[in-house]
């Protein structure tokens, strides 16, 4: 006998909260933001086939599911509280719940983020979540924040989630330990959200890579009502992808997608409390250019000649 709707809900999804008021169980959850705090509220979904191959292992869907939601709290500085989960599923296959509840909720013990209430259907495998966190009133980093002058930023490395994907698609070939390792960056993100909250006061905008660095800067840019100048060989990679032919380097680092790195500015007088906030989150950060006045986005080689910028940004109805 497979389990029914409730049953499933209070076997994979019910816990005891501590932070909030009140969790699953009722018709609504409960909790409250502390005084002078603002509520940072952001949702992201996941279809099979289009954010997702239907051959991940369940845990690290579940991780997945909510790392780019806790992603998008980090890119505001904000602190991560609570979560819904909308899950639609064929068929309840227990095997899959138990691994999908396990990635999940191990990601949320760590960041103190409790799951306080969803919805569950029957449909084609599509994960919805809702992240709420908090951030002191007008501390949000924003898009919109950049000044002409700022360095630019950007934490670990860019473009193994794509080197993964373009493996998985059979148009590279990777060596086995090579493969596992850029597997995990595309399967396994780690959101950075110690960075985030360390950056509020000391960034001026931020934003995560999930369209891939140049299509998401543009944002920034667009936003900010500014340029920028991107130096495209001191973009972080790994060795795995330092190994491969430098224009997919290029592609990978510049437009790749699923990062989930922070992209900031900041002014060059902040240099060093960027350096500690860095060191404070225990990840790197690189400098890769600096914001201009004047509109649009440079892209410069080693030696500040112009590469051409024909990297487009990932859009789900044109891809
Ligand atoms: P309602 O009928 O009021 O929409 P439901 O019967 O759908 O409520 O859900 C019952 C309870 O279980 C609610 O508290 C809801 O938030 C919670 N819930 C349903 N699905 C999930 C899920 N996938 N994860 C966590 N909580 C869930
Ligand atoms: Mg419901």
């Amino acid at each position: 006998m497979s389990l029914g709707e409730f049953d499933l809900i209070a076997k994979y999804f019910t816990r005891t909260v501590t932070r909030a008021a009140l969790g699953v169980g009722d018709d609504c959850a409960l909790f409250s933001t502390s005084p002078g705090m603002q509520l940072a509220v952001s949702s992201d979904m996941l279809v099979e086939g289009r954010h997702f191959l239907p051959t991940v292992a369940p845990d690290r869907l579940g991780h997945k599911a909510l790392a780019v939601n806790l992603s998008d709290l980090a890119a505001c500085g904000a602190k991560p509280i609570a979560f819904t989960l909308a899950l639609a599923m064929p068929r309840v296959d227990e095997r899959f719940l138990e691994g999908f509840a396990r990635g999940l909720l191990a990601l949320a013990d760590e960041h103190e983020c409790e799951l306080i209430g969803g919805d569950t259907t029957q449909g084609p495998l599509n994960l919805c979540i809702t992240v709420f966190g908090e951030v002191p009133q007008g501390a949000a980093l924003l898009r919109s924040g950049a000044k002409a002058g700022d360095d630019l930023y950007v934490s670990g490395t860019l473009g193994d989630a794509r080197l993964a994907l373009e493996a998985f698609r059979g148009t590279v070939a990777l060596a086995g330990d090579a493969f596992e390792r850029v597997r995990l960056a595309m399967e396994r993100p780690q959101p950075r959200v110690a960075l985030g909250l360390a950056l509020r006061g000391i960034a001026t905008s931020a934003i995560d890579v999930s369209d891939g660095l140049l299509g998401d800067l543009a944002h920034v840019l667009r936003r900010s009502g500014l340029g920028a100048e991107v130096r495209a060989d001191a973009l972080p990679r790994s060795d795995v992808l330092r190994a491969m032919p430098e224009a997919l380097q290029r592609s990978c680092t510049l437009a790749g997608g699923d990062d989930y790195e922070l992209v900031f500015t900041a002014p060059p007088a902040h240099a060093a409390q960027v350096a500690a906030a860095a060191q404070a989150a225990q990840v790197s950060v690189t400098r890769i250019g600096n914001v201009s006045a004047a509109a649009g986005l440079r892209l410069l080689d080693r030696d500040g000649r112009a590469l051409p910028n024909t990297f487009g940004s990932f859009d789900h109805f044109k891809a």
